[in-house]
């Protein structure tokens, strides 16, 4: 065993393809420059004692007790960790410390448990690859934490690349970065975290995810990867037909959508992707049934802003909007959310500007020993 190690995961954002990854759909995610850092290091006899910057008790856990259901709270994420590496553990102390905000749709929770996996990883030399630590970092918000996310959190956060887009088919697990350069085309792109309470998140998740098994039950695929719009009569009959449609439709139509942006980053018209941003927000909205007021006001404030497009990103119900839009836009964008959302006695928003950064990694000056 290493002496310690230290190592950074990055937050994301989601480009576009929203809800597609339990459909073994596309996703477009980026990291950001937001992360968490951890570090891990030999510990008292027996116990794994995690401690966060962001919380103000250290949490022990006896290596027994490290089982699923008998760790509740923040600690479960990085234990989920340990416990899902699946081998013997001395006892350890966790260091975290992040800069994503918990809980604004940015994915603090896979930077969490990604940076957890690679400083566990190098600390105790097993010798996993970034792809087994995909599924580790997984498997602990899945099986551990409870948290039934689709996977495209934790792929991104390891495998990220700065200056780009990855693309991701989350049924085979294939990634391709796809360059996603703003700076020289003057465009920037712009994040801002509504601020809004995540409202029945938890319930309504799992009911999009039910809608989505039962529509792809219904047509006799194995996901609504495999539906086409064609499909969406057969479901109409179905006794919750008119949900099933609207649900599986942005969920086809998404995947599309994905599709079609990548095709034109590839071909460097970066501005044209702005329509179909737009286009997945009101289908998020109409047909997904998953925005909230507080994130349409500011998808409508941004487009009156002169942006080419705006979407909300991440699972729903709160959480955050990007936009895509001229770098000297910027401010001005800002100003207007600002005044978009205070004009409903809704929660100030905080808007920042971001660009494809790096996947996990070790931190320099660790893994001495
Ligand atoms: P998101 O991943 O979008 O930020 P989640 O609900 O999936 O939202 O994860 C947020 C949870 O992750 C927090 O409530 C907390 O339990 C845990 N978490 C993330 N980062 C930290 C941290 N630095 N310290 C303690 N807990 C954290
Ligand atoms: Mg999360």
């Amino acid at each position: 065993m290493r002496e310690s190690a230290s190592w950074l995961a990055p937050g994301r954002v989601n480009l576009i393809g929203e809800h597609t990854d339990y459909n073994d759909g596309f996703v477009l995610p980026l990291a950001i420059e937001y992360g968490c850092r951890a570090s891990i290091s030999p510990g008292p006899d027996g116990v794994l004692r995690f401690v966060s910057a962001q919380e103000s008790d250290p949490v022990d856990i006896r290596i027994p007790a490290l089982q699923p259901e008998r760790v509740t709270g923040w600690a479960a994420y990085p234990a989920g960790v340990l416990w899902a590496l699946d081998v013997d553990l001395p006892g350890l102390t966790i260091t975290v410390d992040s800069d994503v905000p918990l809980g604004a749709g940015l994915s603090s929770s896979a930077a969490l448990t990604c940076s957890v996996a690679g400083a566990a990883n190098d600390l105790l030399e097993l010798g996993l690859s970034p792809r087994e630590l995909v599924a580790v970092a997984r498997r602990a918000e899945n099986g551990f934490v409870g948290a039934p996310t689709g996977g495209m959190d934790q792929l991104i956060s390891m495998l990220g690349k700065a200056g780009s887009v990855l693309f991701c088919d989350m049924r085979t697990l294939d990634v391709r970065p796809v360059p996603f350069t703003l700076d020289a085309d003057g465009l920037a792109l712009l994040v801002v975290d509504s601020k809004a309470p995540h409202k029945h998140a938890d319930g309504e998740y799992a009911a999009r995810r039910r809608s989505c098994e039962r529509a792809a039950h219904v047509l006799g695929v194995t996901a609504l990867r495999d539906a086409t719009l064609s499909d969406l009569d057969k479901l109409a009959t179905d006794s919750e037909g008119e949900e099933l449609v609207k649900r599986a439709r942005h969920i086809i139509t998404e995947n599309q959508r994905v599709q079609d942006v990548v095709a034109l980053l590839d071909s460097g018209r970066v501005r044209e992707i702005g329509p179909l941003l737009t286009a997945s927000h009101a289908s998020m909205r109409d047909d997904f049934e998953i925005t909230v007021p507080e994130v349409d006001v500011l998808v409508e404030a941004l487009l009156g802003a002169g942006a080419y497009g705006a979407r909300m990103t991440g699972g729903g119900f709160g959480g955050c909007v990007i936009a895509l839009l001229d770098a000297d836009a910027v401010d001005a964008a800002s100003r207007a959310v600002a005044e978009a959302a205070g004009a409903r006695g809704f929660a100030a928003p905080h808007a920042f500007v971001t660009s494809p950064a790096a996947g996990a990694h070790a931190l320099d000056g660790s893994n001495a020993g």
